[in-house]
Formats: C-alpha cells, sequence, structure tokens
C-alpha cells in the first residue's frame, strides 16, 4: 500500500511506545486504536490501567536499559503519560526512536525551579519565588516572600503531595523538615479568584490548536470538576492561550501539553484587566482536558497521537454551551450507574481493581448539563 503523507508523518499502522500505563496512557491507547495505530505501553506496574487496551505491554522499572531498549526498538515514536519519566530513560530512547515531546521539553517542566526559571526568561508572569535548598535560606526566603507562603518540593510533587503552607507562627525549620530537606522552591500566594488551564497541541511543523479556557476546582487538592469555558473575561482567555503558545514555541514542543494558571481579579473589585499567574506546565494530555473526549470534536488524547505522529490536528471546538468534567475519586466510582443514567453525560471507568481513597477512578462528562455549575 502506499500512501500520500505529509514530510515527517509517520504511516498509518506506526508504533506508539507509551511510557506510563495509568488512565492516561490507557485512554491514549485508546486514541490510537481508533486511528489504526499500534501502542506498547512501558510501565512498572504490575496492574497498569493501560495494559488492558494495548498492543503490546513491558512491565518492567524505567532504569532497566535492556527493557528499555527493546521497547525502543519495537515502536516508531515514545511519548509519555507522565512527568516524572526519568531524564536518563528519555535520553536513552531518544538514541532509539523519536521521542516526543522532546526530552528538552520534559526536563523544563519536571523541576519546578526549571519551570519557573524558564517561565520567567521568557517574560511569563509567575508567583515571586525563590530556591531553599536548606534551612537558612528557607528563613531567607520567608523573610523576603513573607507568610503566607508556600513551600514545594522541585520535583515529584502532584495533587498537593509535596507542597507545604507557611503560615503565621509556623516554625520555619519543621516546615522544611516535613517535606523530608528535599530542594525547593518557596512560592508567594497568588489571590487568585480561579484556577484556569490552557489545554492545547502544537504539530511538529509549529501547527497549533487550542481547546477553550477551562476553569478547574479542587478537593483536598485533587482536580474534582473542570468546565468549558471558563468563566473569565474574553481577553484573559485570550491572553492565557497566547501565553500557552508561546511556551509550546519556546520548547519546540510536540504533543498536547496544559498549562495551569491563576486568575487573578483587580485590586477592590475595580474595573481593571484580570491578570494572570502561570502555576506550572505539564508536558502531557491533562485532567483538565478530559472534557474534550466527548465534549469537543477531537479528544486531547487523539490530538496528542495525531501531533507525535504528525498527522493533521484536529478541530477543538467545544459540543455544548458548555461541558464539565467531574473526576470520581475512590468510592465514589461505586455509584457508576447514576452517571450512566445521566441524559447528556459519558462516562469512563479506568478499570483499577482497587478503589483506594484518592484514587482516580474514573470521570463523568456533560455537555451543556441543565443546571451550570
Ligand atoms: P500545584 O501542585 O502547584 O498545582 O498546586 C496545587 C494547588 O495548590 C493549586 O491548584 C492551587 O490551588 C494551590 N496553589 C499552588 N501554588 C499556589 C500559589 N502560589 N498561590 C495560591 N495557591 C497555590
Amino acid at each position: 500500500m502506499t500512501f500520500t503523507l505529509s514530510p515527517g508523518a509517520l504511516a498509518p499502522g506506526a508504533r506508539i511506545g507509551i511510557l506510563g500505563g495509568g488512565q492516561l496512557g490507557r485512554m491514549l491507547a485508546l486514541a490510537a486504536a481508533g486511528l489504526g495505530l499500534k501502542t506498547h505501553v512501558f510501565a512498572p506496574e504490575a496492574d497498569s490501567p493501560a495494559f488492558d487496551v494495548c498492543t503490546e505491554r513491558t512491565n518492567a522499572a524505567y532504569e532497566d536499559e535492556d527493557a528499555l531498549a527493546a521497547f525502543g526498538a519495537s515502536v516508531d515514536v515514545v511519548t509519555y503519560e507522565f512527568e516524572n519519566v526519568p531524564a536518563r530513560t528519555a535520553a536513552l530512547l531518544s538514541d532509539l526512536c523519536l521521542v516526543r515531546p522532546s526530552p528538552a521539553a520534559l526536563a523544563a517542566c519536571q523541576d519546578r525551579l526549571v519551570e519557573k526559571e524558564f517561565l520567567a526568561g521568557l517574560g511569563i508572569p509567575v508567583a515571586a519565588y525563590m530556591r531553599v535548598d536548606d534551612a537558612g535560606a528557607m528563613a531567607r526566603a520567608v523573610a523576603q516572600l513573607g507568610r503566607p507562603s508556600i513551600l514545594k518540593t522541585r520535583r515529584f510533587g502532584y495533587d498537593g503531595k509535596g507542597q507545604a503552607l507557611v503560615r503565621e507562627g509556623g516554625d520555619l525549620a519543621v516546615i522544611f523538615r516535613s517535606l523530608g530537606g528535599a530542594p525547593a522552591i518557596l512560592e508567594s500566594v497568588v489571590p487568585f479568584s480561579t484556577e484556569i488551564s490552557v489545554v492545547a497541541a502544537r504539530g511538529p511543523g509549529g501547527a497549533f490548536v487550542s481547546y477553550d479556557v477551562c476553569e478547574n476546582w479542587h478537593e483536598n487538592h485533587i482536580l474534582k470538576f473542570t468546565r468549558a469555558p471558563a468563566r473569565v473575561a474574553p481577553e484573559t482567555a485570550a491572553e492565557a492561550t497566547l501565553l500557552a503558545r508561546a511556551i509550546a514555541d519556546a520548547l519546540d514542543y510536540v504533543g498536547v501539553l496544559a498549562v495551569e494558571m491563576f486568575v487573578v481579579d483587580p485590586p477592590g473589585g475595580s474595573a481593571g484587566p484580570q491578570t494572570l499567574r502561570v502555576n506550572e506546565i505539564a508536558p502531557r494530555v491533562h485532567n483538565s482536558g478530559h472534557w474534550t473526549l466527548g465534549g469537543a470534536q477531537t479528544s486531547q488524547f487523539e490530538q496528542h497521537v495525531r501531533a507525535i505522529v504528525g498527522w493533521p490536528l484536529g478541530g477543538a471546538l467545544r459540543l455544548g454551551a458548555e461541558v464539565e468534567m467531574e473526576n470520581l475519586i475512590g468510592e465514589e466510582v461505586f455509584g457508576f450507574e447514576q452517571y450512566l443514567r445521566e441524559p447528556g453525560s459519558s462516562l469512563q471507568l479506568y478499570g483499577k481493581t482497587e478503589a483506594r481513597p484518592s484514587r482516580k477512578m474514573g470521570h463523568v462528562t456533560r455537555v451543556a448539563p441543565a443546571k451550570p455549575a
């Protein structure tokens, strides 16, 4: 068979390697299958949800170089479903095949200090921050940034893990030790009115497609609801999208990324513009983009797959007046029948066997729900 392919595009039937086997990997593999592509999931956990739905699977540690070599040789392009892939793993694979997004883009988002410096270097507004490597630096940072402020480990933080609030009267040495004394940054608290994210895709030639800016609510530091479109001023949404594009271009990014931002209202209810602070970049498909599966013309998962194989990106228009995504956390999943009965909703269950507290078990997407959130 001969195909007409854009320069650099992978052929139909190409094999995609996915590092990580969670729900994001699972939904990526399902989207790839929809485009006739094969997937090989590499994950250290034997019960990885993505293993159920891929073409090939490797259950090995990210440090297992023999397993990585075999994995890299078996695929045309490697991608990730989470950002904490060791740098050496990504580098090793990039000697064997395409790695998208690039290991350099991944590295820019793995470490909060590197990420903040990258953003600040682009002139993108972020919360005031200082590097904290030891208790002395912690005291100096708090003296500079004041309280309340937030201490965050530079690496491996997620869902509020690796963070501590520095309150009035809190013992700084104790707070620093509570995060294991790991290299960290201190951030000033941003007085935000709304948390938003921009989920967007960039292709290898620089094509850029963004979904509607969406609004996020967290419960116990875990994303609970996303709503698209975000209820922010149109200028704020446009500015957020421009920032995401500037970030994607600067990283020469290929794939879907999510940029989380804080919206700050003008002081004292005055009429000035809202301002933005970028909080973090996820170099992958993101929970706040789940609404696009069923709620937009092309899901973020299909969009990511299209981008990394060099195929044209899909339309990103929202399919309802508004779309809401609700995460089902822990035992909430046991009520799944009620979500199946809701008109206009669709349900994804991740196939996880144990409904542990705080574990993301599935999500519901409601297109144009009758009652706005
Ligand atoms: P993160 O792990 O950086 O996404 O932070 C988790 C959550 O903590 C965010 O979604 C915010 O609700 C809150 N948060 C993090 N950093 C700040 C900040 N500098 N100011 C205010 N709230 C923050």
